[in-house]
């Protein structure tokens, strides 16, 4: 089935007409109003003055370029009875509009009649006129030039809408820190290089190999590596572009796709984010998506077409295996599964070393401190760390990269843009509070990470942040890790609530409670960390999968339902009530706290940590320090 620009266009023709003589209506009709102000009965303009100077006027509107005027004004002898009165004006009076506004008089100016009827000659003419340009335009594109601009319209045959790169010059070099799926796919460049060697001996060729790792972890970077080793071209194309509003356009997408790629095979086929089309069929609400189930037919279809030792490699990425239907993942289609996580320590340091190579470092950098202080970045964020560190460098204008570009890069592309910071007044002086709760919490429990900074201006979203130094991935959190991880997190709202009173905390802390929350919900059903026990009640990605979800049943019963809730409560409420105690023991150093911190805008962790210390006892912290 194909569509074209022409009859949507033609559809839409009546539509946009429709549209635009209702938009007129609802001009003609204040015009109408203007001609019953006609009726009114004639007052001079001298009495309209001394109507003005008694306060007996409650409005005026002002018609024909301020010609005339139709007062209401009040009769205090008549019940304060409303009178509509009509004034013709001297010519010039600017002098009346500053009386008026001096008065808090409400007046308005409506444009006179005569213009209003030209304005609305012009606006008549001016979308027909409009109308015709574009589809001349429409028309004149696509029919003039088939492989030009044009063919964007042309989305029916869906010429444009996936890449080819004969040459991605990407070599599995440029690709760091997640070594064992790089080991597992140089056997697929041999698979491409020297297919003979498989097929001699009878081995079939896999046709498949699904990515999985969360978005920034270079699997676009390593399907376009394999391309590169082995020189063949690269397709790519994003599992969201096959799903269109209309139906029949993704399957013909992925025949066009197909069809290109066999004629260049041997070669690669790249299919970033396969489950927008690939989730299990049959799902959703209201019995899925016909679009997008035909385009999975599709695309199951063709790869079942060829055989092995056709040279084509289909490479799909995504982050959600366990929403793709079954039928993908059955031998003969993606059968291989390869994880590509977020980089250790030793990963990120050589994400790092990829991507220095064409920056100029000051010699002072240490990589590896760099390394440290990024647990959780993945090769996207790194990558975009020294990005961001060159511009600030750039804009500097230093000569080469410094800690402190760094430092800051870090900060940006955690946080996100440094914002203006406010100026004193009651919110800020919430809002250190709030930041100084969280931090004030974060260092007194042994268990927390230590405070870094705290500071007042405000990045992204945020309008103040307490950073903590972060923890090298621990893959093991305790679950009085968890508890003062949910204390700090409590701890800016308990110092709104417990300096400024109940009805003065803030929406500051929707974003700690939604975290506080989830961390106390899966201590519940995830980690048998409550009095529920020891069980598993909640697979780790919960609700996304809606559909399925609705049709299988949960792995609990309402009531067990209940005393979830009930035991999340339980558990938010007394960290809270431990939040509220800290900050309530240590009001004298907090508001000392908070006057430096609206003094300095940023504290950092060191002095914070000396000021507590002579007021309270500071915990030693264990922290886990990485082996490189
Ligand atoms: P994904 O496809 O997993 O979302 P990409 O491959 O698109 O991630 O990564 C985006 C960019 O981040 C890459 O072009 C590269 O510059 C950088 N990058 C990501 N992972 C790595 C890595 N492991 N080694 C080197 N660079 C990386
Ligand atoms: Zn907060």
């Amino acid at each position: 089935m194909k569509f074209s620009w022409k009859v949507v266009l033609l559809w839409a023709l009546p539509a946009l007409t429709i549209g635009f003589f209702l938009w007129q209506g609802a001009f003609a009709s204040t015009t109408v109003v203007a001609g019953n102000n006609a009726a009114a009965t004639r007052m001079s303009y001298g009495r309209f003055l001394d109507y003005l100077d008694v306060g007996r006027v409650a409005s005026v509107d002002l018609y024909e370029g301020g010609r005339t005027a139709i007062v209401e004004a009040i009769d205090p002898e008549l019940d304060n009875r409303v009178q509509r009165l009509r004034v013709d004006l001297p010519a010039n009076a600017p002098e009346l509009m500053a009386k008026l506004r001096a008065a808090d008089i409400s007046f308005d100016i409506h444009p006179s009649q005569n213009n209003g009827a030209i304005w609305g000659l012009l606006g008549n003419l001016i979308f027909p006129l409009l109308l015709i340009a574009g589809l001349f335009f429409l028309f004149r594109r696509s029919s003039n030039a088939p492989g030009g601009p044009g063919q964007a319209m042309n989305f029916g045959k869906s010429k444009a809408r996936f890449q080819m790169e004969a040459k991605t010059g990407v070599l599995f070099d440029d690709v760091a820190g997640i070594e064992e799926a790089k080991e597992e796919l140089q056997e697929v460049v041999t698979f491409l290089k020297k297919p003979e060697r498989f097929t001699a001996v009878g081995a079939r060729i896999p046709k498949g190999v699904l990515l999985v790792g969360p978005p920034g972890t270079g699997k676009t970077l390593l399907a376009k590596a394999i391309a590169g080793e082995a020189g063949v071209p690269f397709f790519s194309i994003s599992g969201s572009e096959f799903v269109e509003m209309f139906v029949g356009v993704g399957a013909s997408r992925v025949r066009d796709l197909f069809k290109k790629a066999k004629e260049n095979a041997p070669c690669i086929v790249f299919i970033d984010e396969i489950d927008a089309v690939g989730r299990q069929r049959g799902a959703g609400i209201g019995g899925g998506n016909d679009e997008r189930e035909q385009t999975l037919n599709q695309l199951l279809t063709e790869m079942d077409g060829f055989e092995g030792n056709t040279g084509i490699i289909i490479i799909a990425a995504t982050n959600r295996p366990d929403v793709l239907d079954s039928a993908l993942l059955r031998p003969g289609r993606f059968d291989r599964q390869i994880t590509v996580d977020a980089p250790d320590i030793k990963g990120r340091l050589a994400v790092l070393d990829v991507h220095a190579r064409n920056k100029k470092l000051s010699p002072q950098i240490s990589l590896e401190t760099i390394a440290r202080r990024t647990p959780g970045f993945t090769g996207a964020d790194l990558a975009n760390l020294l990005n961001e560190a060159a511009i600030l460098t750039a804009r500097r204008r230093k000569e080469e990269i410094t800690m402190a570009e760094i430092n800051d890069a870090v900060d940006r592309v955690v946080a996100g843009m440094e914002g203006t910071p406010l100026v004193d007044g009651k919110s800020k002086r919430l809002i250190a509070y709030h930041e100084v709760g969280h931090a004030i919490v974060g260092t007194l429990l042994k268990d927390h990470d230590p405070v870094q900074k705290v500071t007042l201006i405000p990045r992204g979203q945020a309008q103040g942040l307490t950073w903590f130094t972060p923890s090298e991935d621990q893959s093991l959190i305790s679950r009085s890790q968890i508890l003062a991880r949910i204390k700090g997190a409590l701890g800016g709202r308990a110092a709104e609530d417990v300096i400024f009173g109940d009805a003065e905390v803030t929406t500051g802390a929707g974003n700690d409670l939604q975290q506080v929350t989830g961390m106390a919900r899966q201590m519940v059903t995830r980690f048998g960390m409550s009095d529920l026990g020891p069980l598993s009640l909640e697979s780790p990605q919960g609700e996304v999968f809606l559909g399925r979800d609705l049709m299988v049943r949960s792995e609990y019963s309402e009531k067990i339902s209940a005393r979830i809730d009930a035991q999340v409560r339980v558990i938010v409420e007394q960290c809270y009530e431990d939040a509220k105690r800290m900050i309530r023991d240590n009001r004298v150093v907090i508001d000392r706290l908070v006057d430096l911190l609206i003094e300095k805008e940023t504290i950092d962790g060191e002095e914070f940590r000396q000021i507590v210390a002579e007021y309270a006892e500071v915990p030693e912290k264990e922290q886990y320090v990485p082996q490189l």
